[in-house]
């Protein structure tokens, strides 16, 4: 399989796409086919990593990973992705909970995925390549997964680069935790100061060769391919138990999650519709809304890691379909206001007892808001993006109640934690590298 970028430049290896994260034109690398993966290549008894495997083999045929998929989804795919169903049919909704990681959120799936194949890479030589240092810019929860994911990975070295003060303490916690081959950097600035550092890193030739810099960003089709697995699992599981395709709401902000299911339903995956379920940044409503792209700075909401104003993946999404009609048939869009995402966590808690995170809110919004029509005439899952008690600032005084930390995460806040300051400058940034 050979991937060719968004934008049409010439096809390269998985490898390459993978260690190379955007392609030379500044387009997305793609698969050059989509295979065809029908439930019957799916043996019933297969568990989530043989899934994952069989989904993921074809997308690797040829390349130095192909013998080396399956060790890796299993020890990528570690922990339970459960298909939870709430409530029964017509319109039945269940909730896929993603967020039983290392970090409690969904890409924990895509970066440790990806951790391991480039840690593959590196060990087989493939690219010529020495050690690499993946430089993250984060405004809380990437890189919290990243650095898990990455953390004692041979040939890697991971530094993250978060705004001082303006990240919330459990979500620094998680960054400045590790240690060993991760190093936290917190830049006296806002977030944009880390990307721009980021950026100029990049943009560098001399500290680009020199410290093999990659990047471990949500457009990294190593990060995003593995997502369809999740999709591949829960839809097979309910076709098999009802006979029925299986509809999907996908909490969105860069569009990486949402895209993993366009290509799973593409794929032959029993899944009918997808519905994007986003905040008050309105780019992709507006664009399947009026046909046109408008790009615009994002707004901060309680969904923060949501808040995107040009979603990345959606220059994926126009490639696959080629037109805005076909956009319009693959994906639709519903925004949810703050208000509604609070007013859904205190309504979903008092109808089933469950806390839930202000992203997956935006997604129950969605289910609550469909007409009567199409909501009784499918099967409903709302994608749980992250554990509620992520957000515990937000979902505690909405609900008046106290909410159990999963174990892995609680481990991760009792570590010691390690971080420099640096100025937002590029010498300072340079000198840590
Ligand atoms: C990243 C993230 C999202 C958005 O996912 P995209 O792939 O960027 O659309 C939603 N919820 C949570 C908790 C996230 O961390």
């Amino acid at each position: 399989m050979r991937y060719i970028s968004t934008r049409g430049s010439a096809a390269v290896s998985v490898e390459t796409a993978i260690m190379g994260g955007t392609a030379g034109d500044g387009g997305l690398y793609v698969p050059e086919i989509l295979p065809a993966l029908p439930p019957a290549s799916f043996p019933p008894t297969a568990d989530l990593p043989a899934i994952a495997s069989i989904f993921l083999q074809p997308f690797f045929a040829g390349s130095s990973l192909a013998t080396r998929i399956s060790d890796i989804c299993r020890a990528a795919f570690n922990f339970p992705l459960p298909l939870r169903q709430l409530e029964a049919s017509p319109g039945s909704l269940s909730v896929l909970e993603l967020f039983h990681g290392p970090t409690a959120a969904f890409k924990d799936v895509g970066a440790r995925f990806l951790a391991r194949c480039m840690e593959a890479i590196i060990h087989d030589g493939v690219l010529a390549a020495g050690p690499v240092t993946v430089l993250v810019a984060t405004s809380g929860d990437t890189g919290g997964a990243v650095a898990a994911a990455y953390y004692r990975r041979a040939g890697t070295r991971v530094v993250i680069l978060f705004p001082e003060g303006r990240v919330s303490a459990r979500q620094q916690h998680q960054l400045t935790c590790w240690g060993d081959n991760v190093v936290s950097l917190a830049v006296r600035g806002e977030f944009d100061d880390c990307q721009r550092l980021v950026k100029a890193c990049f943009a560098d030739s001399s500290l680009r060769s020199q410290h093999r810099l990659c990047s471990a960003n949500s457009i990294n089709v190593g990060r995003l391919l593995p997502q369809a697995a999740y999709y591949a699992q829960a839809s097979l599981a309910h076709w098999r138990a009802t006979g029925r395709n299986l509809s999907f709401i996908v909490p969105t902000g860069n569009m990486g999650n949402a895209f993993a299911c366009v290509w799973a339903r593409r794929a032959g995956l029993p899944i009918d519709r997808i519905i994007l379920a986003t905040n008050a940044n309105l780019t992709i409503s507006d664009y399947l809304a009026t046909g046109q792209w408008l790009p615009r700075p994002s707004i901060a909401t309680l969904a923060s890691a949501m808040d995107v104003g040009n979603p990345s993946n959606m220059e994926r999404l126009q490639g696959l379909c080629g037109d805005i009609q076909t956009v319009r048939e693959e994906v639709s869009a519903i925004p949810v206001s703050d208000v509604e995402i609070r007013s859904t966590i205190v309504d979903e808690f008092r109808r089933h007892g469950l806390p839930w995170c202000p992203h997956t809110a935006t997604g129950l919004n969605v289910y609550r808001k469909l007409p009567a029509a199409e909501r009784a005439g499918r099967d409903w899952a709302v994608v749980a993006t992250a554990h509620a008690a992520k957000f515990d600032t937000i979902v505690e005084p909405l609900l008046g109640v106290h909410i159990r930390l999963p174990d892995e995460l609680s481990a991760l806040l009792a570590r010691p934690t390690h971080f420099e300051t640096i100025p937002p400058e590029l010498d300072a940034l340079a000198a840590r590298l």
